[in-house]
């Protein structure tokens, strides 16, 4: 079991948008593997921008207190995007069963 997981980080150690496998230039953010070039290319908010957001939120909750925070919203948007990406990859691989048997 030990020799297998070493095998299966091996294999998907590169940067997961260009493929880099250059250790020294490679980050693990949230268990993906991205290269330094790509962070930059990824548009991170800077936290002043993230507390924009946040105050921006937290108005509009004031008025409206059934409103989402910045945070309930991010988790929100990152529960729906799961849902999609799975549903997106079970019709493609369903196409790609399909296939095989046409
Ligand atoms: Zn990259």
């Amino acid at each position: 079991m030990k020799s297998k997981r070493a095998i299966v980080h091996k294999q998907n150690y590169s940067c997961f948008r260009c493929g880099e496998t250059e250790k020294a230039s490679l980050n693990d953010m949230y268990n993906y593997v991205v290269c330094n070039a790509c962070v930059t290319k990824l548009g991170l908010y800077h936290d002043e921008t993230i507390k924009k957001h946040m105050a921006s939120f937290q108005r509009a909750k004031d008025m409206n207190p059934e409103k989402l925070s910045y945070e309930e919203e991010v988790n929100h948007r990152l529960i729906a995007m799961e849902k999609d990406y799975i549903s997106k990859r079970i019709k493609l691989l369903h196409i790609r069963e399909r296939l095989k048997n046409l």
